[in-house]
């Protein structure tokens, strides 16, 4: 097949103006301009000629379980306050709810395009039960062993069954215990084993609120009073370190790990990063709504990604965002960060997460090799090809087009 749009924008690779991209399979074989790359006799061409051509999203970061509570949390004084309030909310709610929101999440993440989704699923059980995703999904097993319920092998060998009778769809298997203030060392440990072994990528909030920081650090604030109430071992708190350090120091984090929000750090932190190889050195997310709806403070972008940290954006849940949109979502992020070049921005939600997966080259860019995850927005008459980066970041409709593996999954041009 043969995909021809106005302006290709392949993020790895200069715009295209009149490009073209050669399909096999589910593989992208050849791209270029339209004039160089004519089809084969009986080949299939899509004409999008009104359109801008670009690799589907990647969302590093998603609840998929949540996505019944937009607005359903008005923001608290307190992140603790939150938790409470969102644990109370879900005593409310049966299988069926989160079966029905996780359906109308993965709509809403197509609607916008994305086509990759690192999801956090708090009930795996209910997979079973979900239709194949129109998205191509990593879940991210969340686990939780804070009292002990369960002992932490029990949580881990319990996630290993599930991969094995769960052969996945599109996508794959990780796994992520859900903090340091829920998860134990010892669980962190194990997850690493499992990846080593498996070959799985990790995911963890870590240095999220302010809270979290005087839990650790100081051992005090409300985190650390209410989880002490719930008799979580507070025996790692107090101790002069940050979240982030005490994670850290553990030895437990490497390049397997993607760390979602990382708002809290310290100059100390930013040295201990900057003293890793880079080879080591883990991915993080930021999600500028969720942030932005706790008032978290500053997210060191630049910091990081002067360190060589791997940047990614993601949408959290919609209990702490108002959308699943990352078009949206990485407005947000130029707004907080003026000056960013919009191909940097977009490629927090491209290139960035596909090599936190270990995707490099596969998803989240066209080019030769790559899977076929594309998608189709509609182009402003006579747009430079140099502007074409900058109109993707201002795209405020649905994409008319998505093809997902080598499958045309959505289709509303006019010529549908
Ligand atoms: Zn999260």
């Amino acid at each position: 097949m043969i995909v021809r749009a106005r302006i290709l924008v392949p993020i790895a690779s200069p715009p295209i103006l009149n490009g073209a991209v050669r399909i096999e399979g589910e593989t992208v074989t050849a791209l270029g301009p339209a004039a160089d790359l004519l089809p084969a006799p009986g080949e299939e061409v899509v004409d999008l000629d009104q359109h801008l051509l670009l690799p589907g999203l990647i969302n590093a970061h998603c609840h998929l379980d949540y996505s019944m509570l937009r607005f359903a949390i008005s923001p608290q004084r307190s992140f603790t306050q939150w938790i409470q309030r969102i644990n109370a909310l879900k005593r409310c709610l049966d299988t069926e709810d989160y079966l029905a929101a996780i359906h109308k999440g993965f709509r809403e993440l197509q609607h916008w395009g994305t086509t990759t989704v690192c999801n956090i699923e708090s009930f795996p059980e209910l997979l079973p039960r979900i239709e194949p995703p129109p998205v191509r999904t990593w879940w991210f097993y969340e686990m939780i062993d804070v009292r002990h319920r369960t002992a932490t092998e029990e949580v881990v060998s319990g996630a290993l069954t599930f991969f094995d009778q769960n052969p996945a769809l599109l996508g794959g298997w990780g796994l992520s215990p859900h903090a340091p203030y829920t998860a134990s060392r010892t669980l962190y440990e194990l997850s690493n084993a499992c990846s080593a072994r498996h070959n799985m990528p990790l995911t963890t909030h870590l240095a999220e609120s302010r809270e979290e920081f005087c839990m650790f650090r100081d051992a005090e604030g409300p985190l650390y009073e209410f989880l002490n109430q719930l008799q979580r071992p507070m025996s790692d708190c107090g101790h002069g370190q940050t979240p982030f350090a005490t994670l850290w120091n553990s030895g437990c984090i490497d390049q397997r790990w993607i760390l979602a929000h990382m708002n809290e750090l310290t100059e100390g932190d930013l040295q201990l990063l900057a003293e890793a190889p880079r080879e080591r050195l883990p991915h993080v997310v930021h999600c500028p709504g969720s942030h932005h709806y706790f008032g978290h403070a500053t997210f060191q972008f630049r910091a990081l990604q002067a360190l060589g940290v791997n940047l990614c954006t993601g949408t959290d849940s919609l209990a702490s965002t108002d959308t699943l949109n990352l078009f949206q979502e990485l407005r947000r992020l130029g707004e907080s960060e003026p000056g960013l070049s919009p191909l940097t921005l977009l490629e927090t939600a491209t290139v960035n997460p596909a090599r936190a997966l270990g995707m490099a080259g596969k998803l989240g860019q066209i080019s030769p090799g790559a899977l076929a995850d594309l998608i189709a927005l509609p182009c402003p008459p006579n747009l430079p090809v140099d502007s074409a980066h900058q109109a993707i970041l201002q795209c405020r409709t649905p994409v008319v087009w998505t093809l997902l593996h080598g499958k045309v999954t959505l289709n509303q041009t006019a010529y549908a």
